[in-house]
């Protein structure tokens, strides 16, 4: 995906720029060869002509979403995996049906979930893989030209753990370093080593998985403090909390993300502070495994970083951003109080601070001159987020995901008016639906 080699003018949204001093204003953002260079209203001045011009009238005009936690090869299973919580819903579903992924049903996951997460605004992902064919994955990511911080799944032990999905140390280590160098160049597409939680791995894996990542610069990626139950069977193998044994075996700091952290208590959380291990909150996974409302109001005010992500097609059972944003702002004034997680502060969980849970707040997470240009046109003018008031307030409380206009990646427009325009979404559908089929049929659920 090659930026258009003509100026993109963005003209007349209102521009959310989630910067330091989160500005709001009526006004244009000029981007060049992917970099945005001017915005405000005098941005059309600096224009070269002749320019592309996208029409943002009547739209908010934010930084492309950044989602700290998903997984692309469990799109498939949708619909496959409700009403479970989280350690029945991984043995009894979602590891048959990821041991049942051959390169074609992985492809088909892969992309239907980059569509959907591309037709709905979402420009950065970290994402987690399952053990094997991991290739066609990232290989996916690329075509799609989403950014992207992608892993394979490690485990090498854990009760339940299919055949299929059980690696040697040796093995999963050596794979994850082959795809490192393999993308070690790539302008957009980085890979995470992704220990899958501490109930699969051994203190082998995840030590030397920690010390492989601090050699190529790579963030660590794993689940953590998710679900009671989960906590529980830590504690009895174990003898100690995953947050303790993770930050001893060397996953911990500012280039560790821990998908949920429900559980943690307020040691944790300052220990998670001290360290700068970031946190990605999930809030509609947590909820439908049952796994409980993370405190990010508490997390917050310890000094954690804490980005937003959809986590699973199976937990939540959509990739949207704009649920999620939604859900954190709500459940947080159920847990921590009316006043917390204000529109302006959630939006940042899924735009600058999502950016600082990857490591990449100096090029994206906000619209500022000198960051690269993914910036999406949300449609302020339903019915349903209509008549006026506040735009980051109807963005977080009342939009939805097909309010999403236009979606700008790198400077280029991959959707205008609600059409994704490099892909074609009814072949990438056709194919997900019978490698679905196909998928659920060899996993025998
Ligand atoms: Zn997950």
């Amino acid at each position: 995906m090659v930026p258009g080699s003509m100026d993109l003018l963005v003209r007349g949204g209102t521009v959310v720029t989630c910067d330091e001093h989160d500005r709001v204003f009526e006004g244009d953002v000029l981007v060049r060869d992917g970099v945005i260079v001017a915005l405000g209203p005098d941005a059309a001045a600096s224009a070269k002509k002749p320019h592309r011009v996208l029409d943002a009238v009547g739209c908010a005009v934010i930084p492309g979403f950044v989602q700290a936690h998903v997984h692309l090869v469990q799109v498939l299973f949708r619909g496959m995996a409700d009403d479970l919580p989280l350690l029945a819903w991984l043995k009894e579903r979602i590891w048959p049906l990821e041991a049942a992924h051959d390169e074609a049903s992985l492809r088909a996951s892969a992309e239907l979930g980059l569509l959907e997460l591309l037709r709905h605004g979402t420009t950065t992902i970290l994402d987690m893989g399952t053990t094997h064919g991991h290739e066609v994955v990232l290989d996916a990511i690329d075509r799609f030209g989403l950014r992207a911080r992608s892993g394979k799944a490690m485990m090498d032990l854990g009760e339940g753990v299919p055949a299929r999905l059980r690696e040697r140390t040796e093995d999963s280590l050596r794979e994850v370093e082959a795809h490192a160098r393999a993308f070690a160049a790539h302008p957009r597409v980085r890979v995470a080593v992704s220990p899958r939680f501490i109930l699969s791995c051994s203190e082998r894996l995840i030590r030397e998985g920690a010390l492989l990542a601090r050699e190529h610069r790579m963030l660590v990626h794993t689940h953590a403090a998710e679900h009671a139950a989960e906590r529980t069977a830590v504690r009895e193998l174990l003898g100690d909390d995953d947050i303790t044994l993770l930050a001893r075996w060397g996953a911990t700091g500012p280039n560790t993300v821990l998908a949920h952290g429900v559980q943690l208590d307020p040691r944790e959380m300052n220990a998670l502070a001290d360290a700068g291990t970031r946190v990605a909150h999930c809030p509609s996974a947590n909820l439908k495994l049952g796994s409980g409302i993370a405190q990010v109001h508490a997390m917050r005010r310890a000094g954690v970083v804490v980005g937003l992500g959809a986590d699973g097609a199976p937990c939540n059972n959509n990739l949207d951003a704009l649920t999620e944003l939604r859900h954190a702002a709500l459940l947080s004034k159920a847990r921590a109080g009316t006043d917390t997680l204000p529109a302006r502060e959630a939006l940042r969980l899924a735009t600058i601070d999502g950016a600082r849970v990857l490591g990449m707040e100096r090029e994206i997470g906000s619209l500022e001159t000198g960051k690269r240009g993914d910036l999406v046109c949300i449609d302020l003018g339903g019915v349903h987020a209509e008549p006026g008031g506040d735009a980051v307030s109807r963005v977080v409380y009342a939009c939805r995901a097909s309010d999403v206009r236009h979606v700008v990646l790198d400077g280029a427009v991959r959707v205008r008016s609600g059409e994704v325009l490099d892909l074609d979404a009814d072949e990438i559908l056709a194919t997900a639906r019978v490698e679905a089929r196909k998928t659920r049929a060899r996993a025998g659920i």
